[in-house]
């Protein structure tokens, strides 16, 4: 051995023995100081386990057919997965649920006048790309829960169909009643478009994949790059989620067997008007026989056309008919059992039904949580003792709706009020930067397990890494001093858009929601070119970054798992319920401001003036004066909140002072049931107004965003909407959640404080 490697090995050792003695270090949140140094030695063994090359073989298994919901491959998939939970020593069965899947029976676009074109409303196969031609057991494209319809009328072009894109064409002058409106892919939920659009008296309603949004104007497109092909097809389900997710008809119970059910007729989810999303290579030809005025600038698509908004001459006619059959789903349920807190649950999930092959969505999260539960097999066959419950889930019917997940978060709701601690979720992951968004009493918890992940590609943390993006991406001063100063990140608030739903906004357990991305875009969403082939061409090819998630969220669920008292931490909470608040204030401001200053203008006779009298164009209508709003209750909560918060600090010093000799005596059964309880406390049964499935007064997804969370969102939406009354109405409310939460936290101070007296 040659002197310069003695040397190495020896500094290596020391190296060695810094990381397995981290004497000086902090014990981690909810520690004593041996139970942490203990936890860290697990975690360390945990996080060598995941292996790139089992998550290549897990993919290529899960995404070798098409494996939508009541497809064979689906049930399949399903089995194979509880054979390896099983392997992985873990406790594993399947709930199955009856549940409501429409396909399509009928499908026809055409033009029909000035000229005539027939659609293709079909995906090429691709010769390089090996799955493509499974075409017996592709689903074609379809939007699912599209009412049956068959209608023939003009066209109108919507730009994103959007309710500001209304507003827009109100002021052009241009109706869609009795319109068929085409619509580009983006800036919400693919099922606000034919909401809005419905609202708006039109008939039909077509989406279609721009390539300024994921098609050529991005890059290269499939298979010579990432990109949406001209072919390519968004498939998707344009339910009003917003209303209630889940099986359309069994809203708030599970979909079992002898569940009652709701006619078809009677389900609120499903759309008023035909939807059909379609290729740019469809559309094109659509969008160029429409004429009248020329859209707005920022209305542009990347096709080589001029955009006109129309009505016609353009007239198209639209068939879509379903069967609307129930079918079977399968969740797959692993468990591994609790020692000394078997009764609080730490679950993970994400989902594994696709719209085809699915490589990417679902498949590039669920093989992480798939590697997460085979490395707890292991460290429980070498001696690993969770405290909590471990429960692995891979739903099913996430994509027409978030069922499989929310069909068990309605069927097992009492349990999980009384057992759930922490649901993480995940779906799509791919190469990138660390991402987490989630309950904000899990924030500082989140931003302590990102510290101890390696990024792959750079070898920072993934939480380095995330905070030195943050810096070089703000634009503005305050942005970059926050990112170099707090000392967490901040996470966002989840809105909609996968299976942590239910669990957050329906049954109250506190979430999150983790992932990579950032470095590799594509347009391959919900087509049959998201497969295999494509992700291990332009995605993580290499599967380093579903390793990183495994680590990341396998760390967490384990540091959750174990914890002496729950890592709940409220003073990131109260002081983003603060931001919250300051940020209803000034969006009613502005409100306020915009129709003064407009009321003004219109007085003045400025529209008049500057409109091309040759140019037909409509004046906004004069608005009522908005009424002062009175946010005092939400300022005592938000106070309130920041009171507790330093509380409930104050007593976690003094139980974990001195490595945490206190909380290693004590009793913590009523402070941990206390700190588990704490998410349920920011929900009402009575739900929020208009949509009662939705019980959270801090978060729910926009009404007219869908995706999007809208936070303390019956103040907000109540703005947005100009409804002043319920806006006032809405901060009484949510400012007695927010003070049932600050006491409550006082109340788990005490709780803390009197097991280690
Ligand atoms: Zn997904």
């Amino acid at each position: 051995m040659r002197a310069g490697v003695r040397l190495s090995l020896l500094v290596l050792s020391c190296l060695l023995f810094l990381a397995t003695t981290p004497d000086h270090e902090q014990p981690l949140r909810g520690y004593s100081a041996s139970s942490s140094r203990s936890e860290r030695d697990w975690e360390g063994k945990f996080r060598a386990l995941p292996e790139p090359q089992n998550l290549r073989d897990y993919m290529q298994r899960l995404s070798a057919r098409p494996h939508h919901v009541g497809s064979p491959y689906d049930k399949d998939n399903a089995e194979w997965m509880l054979a390896k939970f099983k392997e992985w020593g873990l406790e594993a069965s399947i709930e199955s649920f009856d549940v409501l899947f429409p396909t399509p029976k009928a499908r026809a676009l055409e033009l029909v006048e000035p000229s005539k074109f027939t659609a293709k409303l079909q995906e090429p196969t691709l010769a390089l790309d090996p799955t493509s031609n499974q075409q017996a057991e592709q689903l074609p494209t379809y939007n699912a829960y599209s009412i049956d319809g068959d209608v023939t009328a003009p066209l109108v072009f919507v730009n994103y169909g959007i309710p500001e894109d209304y507003e827009q064409l109100d002021r052009l002058g241009v109706s869609v009643r009795g319109a068929i409106v085409i619509a580009k892919y983006g800036h919400s939920w693919r099922g606000i478009k034919p909401k809005v659009a419905a609202e708006h008296g039109a008939v039909g309603c077509l989406i279609y994949s721009d390539p300024n949004e994921d098609g050529f104007k991005q890059g290269e497109t499939f298979p010579a790059g990432a990109w949406r092909p001209r072919d390519g097809v968004q498939r998707g389900s344009v339910a009003d989620d917003p209303i209630y997710p889940g099986d359309p008809l069994t809203p708030g119970v599970g979909a079992t067997k002898n569940a009652k059910r709701l006619e078809l007729k009677d389900a609120q989810v499903i759309t008023k008007i035909p939807v059909l999303p379609i290729s740019y290579g469809d559309a094109e030809p659509l969008l160029a026989a429409i004429t009248g005025a020329v859209v707005p600038r920022a209305w542009r698509g990347g096709l080589g056309l001029t955009y006109h908004i129309g009505p016609g001459p353009a007239k198209v006619h639209l068939k879509v008919k379903s069967n609307w059959d129930l079918k079977t789903i399968y969740d797959v349920i692993g468990k591994i059992p609790g020692t000394t807190n078997a009764d609080q649950w730490i679950i993970r999930g994400n989902h594994h039904d696709a719209w085809v092959n699915g490589a990417e969505d679902p498949i590039s999260g669920l093989i992480a949580v798939m590697e997460e539960a085979r490395a707890m097999g292991e460290l429980v066959k070498a001696g690993w003792k969770p405290k909590r419950t471990i429960i692995f889930c891979a739903w099913d019917a996430e994509e027409p709706g978030l069922i499989g997940s929310t069909e068990f978060a309605e069927e097992h709701a009492d349990e999980l009020k009384a057992h759930a601690v922490v649901y993480i979720n995940s779906d799509v992951n791919g190469r990138g930067f660390f991402g987490a968004e989630g309950s904000h009493t899990l924030e500082k918890f989140i931003n302590d397990v990102a510290r101890d992940v390696q990024d792959p590609e750079t070898k920072l943390s993934v939480w380095k890494r995330a905070q030195l993006r943050q810096i070089g991406r703000s634009d503005e001063n305050a942005g970059r001093q926050e990112a170099r100063s707090r000392p967490d990140l901040r996470i966002g608030a989840l809105g909609s858009g996968s299976d942590y739903g239910a669990f957050l906004q329906h049954d109250g357990v506190a979430a999150l929601n983790l992932g990579f991305g950032g470095e590799d875009g594509g347009g391959i969403y919900h087509s049959i070119y998201d497969d295999f082939y494509w992700f291990t061409h332009f995605s993580d090819t290499d599967f380093v970054y579903g390793r990183a998630l495994a680590q990341l969220a396998g760390t967490a669920v384990m540091r959750l798992a174990d914890a002496d008292l729950l890592p709940f931490e409220y003073g990131n909470f109260s002081d983003t319920m603060q931001t919250y608040v300051k940020e209803l204030k000034t969006l009613a401001q502005k409100s306020r401001d915009e129709i003064i200053e407009r009321n003004r203008e219109l007085e003045e006779g400025v529209f008049a003036a500057m409109t091309d009298p040759r140019v037909k164009s409509v004046p906004p209508t004069k608005e009522a004066m908005p009424p002062f709003l009175n946010f005092a209750p939400l300022d005592n909560a938000t106070e309130s909140l920041a009171r507790a918060s330093a509380e409930y600090k104050k007593a976690l010093e003094k139980a974990t002072a001195n490595g945490g000799a206190a909380i290693l005596k004590a009793s913590l059964v009523e402070a941990n049931r206390a700190l588990a309880e704490s998410e349920h406390k920011l929900t009402l049964e009575e739900g929020l107004p208009g949509r009662p499935w939705f019980k959270h007064f801090v978060d729910a997804p926009g009404q007219y965003t869908g995706y999007e969370a809208k936070t303390l969102p019956v103040v907000r939406e109540a703005i947005e909407q100009k409804q002043w009354k319920e806006a006032d109405a809405g901060i009484v409310v949510t400012a007695r959640v927010l003070e049932t939460e600050a006491a409550h936290i006082l109340s788990v101070a005490q709780k803390l404080d009197a097991a280690v007296r």
